[in-house]
């Protein structure tokens, strides 16, 4: 596939997006209009290779594809980006069986995958799981608590990370795939959230019985998933997304300013004005930077065949995550204050800036920006040479 033809089935289905993203937000409902105008794009098989139907794109398409779906509604672009996450997962490390059967359907756009890694008492850590799968026979039985899952009374399919089995420790952790048919989805509350309210990601209650080749990688190996798939897929991915709302923000924001429906006390010709608004582009400069350094670096490893279990790679990744998620929400603070009460803080804005910055409100915590953190600080104890990007 061509870099730009992703890009081009995106721009088209951008405006639906654009539509909708006010109405999503204001009733707090799934993105629908939103998700199908994706899907009836192909996109929700960006990442599935030719041989299975798919659009066969890498990485850099995904970075700049939710770049561009995140500039018309960050709701869809994030159940996008998810969904993309979990099939790049389960195209490197899927059985060839479970593979034939997912990824054809992946393709076609039936099925849509969502993510159920946080669970209640753990919280968001990754690499640990409560909950035991049960194992009977060639058979695995999941009885899950799922506090936040994004999409998830409308995906057609879970990643779901358990405890290996009853007797495993809690970080011997398996990734299990489970198809909506295969088990029985509770809801146990709503998505009441300050932002991301077309995510539909409130909490569920997941169980039934699944064949045992659903495990996705090693039993008890999640960690090697998560590390050559999980987080590099992810990280880009949402960083991506970020950047994509806050430069249609900005984008908007200088649209105004620069036409009769600016506010009269705001000065576009003022040097304060230009000030702020280069520390605004500054933010979005770097993001951009580290994002595209970041995908190639990821990208070029993959290449190789080399694994991202590097701690400059970890680090890397973490800080792409850690910077984007600040930079990004910094700088739609910063046109708040900057448009001032009519542009920046009512709801009825020109530029929906008061509805980005409830959003990205959730960049910081969606993987928790403390737990990356420490991890960063750990591991530059072992990367005395401070190999950076
Ligand atoms: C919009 C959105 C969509 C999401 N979608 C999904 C989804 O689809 N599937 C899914 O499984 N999850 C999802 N999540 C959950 C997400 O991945 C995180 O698990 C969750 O946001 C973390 O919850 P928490 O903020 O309570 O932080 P936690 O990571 O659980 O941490 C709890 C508290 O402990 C603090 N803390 C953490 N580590 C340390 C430390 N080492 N030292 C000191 N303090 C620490 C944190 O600052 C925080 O205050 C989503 C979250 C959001 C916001």
């Amino acid at each position: 596939m061509k870099l730009s033809d992703g890009l081009e089935r995106a721009r088209r289905a951008y405006p639906v997006l654009k539509r909708h993203a006010a109405d999503v937000d204001r009733s707090d409902r799934f993105a629908s209009e939103s998700v199908s105008a994706v899907r009836d794009e192909g996109l929700m098989g960006l990442l599935v290779p030719a041989e299975f139907g798919g659009l066969g794109g890498d990485l850099d398409d995904l970075v700049l594809i939710a770049q561009c779906l995140a500039g018309g509604c960050l709701s869809t672009a994030m159940i996008w980006a998810m969904h993309c996450q979990q099939v790049d997962t389960l195209v490197r490390f899927g059985s060839p069986a479970l593979c034939d059967r997912l990824l054809p359907r992946i393709a076609s756009g039936s099925l849509y995958i969502a993510s159920v890694t946080s669970e209640r008492g753990k919280g968001g850590h990754l690499l640990t799981a409560n909950a035991p799968l049960g194992e009977d026979p060639g058979c695995l039985d999941i009885e899950r608590d799922a506090p936040v899952v994004t999409g998830g009374l409308h995906a057609d399919g879970y990643l779901i990370t358990m405890r290996a089995g009853r007797s495993a420790k809690d970080n011997e952790v398996s990734l299990v795939y489970a198809g909506r048919d295969q088990v029985e989805v509770r809801p146990e509350g709503d998505w009441n959230a300050l932002g991301m309210r077309g995510t539909s990601s409130g909490a569920l209650r997941i169980a039934g019985r699944v064949p045992s080749d659903q495990v996705v990688g090693e039993p008890g190996k999640f960690p090697v998933v998560a590390v050559e798939s999980y987080i590099p897929c992810g990280h880009l991915a949402w960083a991506a997304c970020w950047l994509g709302a806050a430069r249609a923000a900005l984008s908007e924001f200088l649209t105004v300013l620069h036409s009769p429906q600016r506010p009269t006390t705001l000065q576009s010709s003022s040097d304060l004005v230009a000030e702020r608004i280069a520390r605004v582009r500054t933010a979005l400069e770097l993001v951009s930077a580290y994002l595209a350094r970041t995908t190639e670096e990821v990208m070029e490893r993959r290449r190789l065949d080399k694994s991202m279990d590097d701690p400059a790679v970890q680090i890397h990744l973490n800080v792409l995550k850690v910077a984007a998620s600040e930079l990004t929400l910094q700088a739609i603070s910063q046109l708040v204050g900057l448009g001032g009460l009519s542009l920046g803080y009512l709801k009825d804005s020109p530029v929906p800036l008061e509805r980005y910055l409830r959003d990205l409100q959730s960049a910081p915590l969606n993987y928790g920006n403390d737990r990356l953190l420490v991890a960063t600080g750990l591991l530059s104890r072992t990367d005395r040479s401070v190999r950076l990007i």
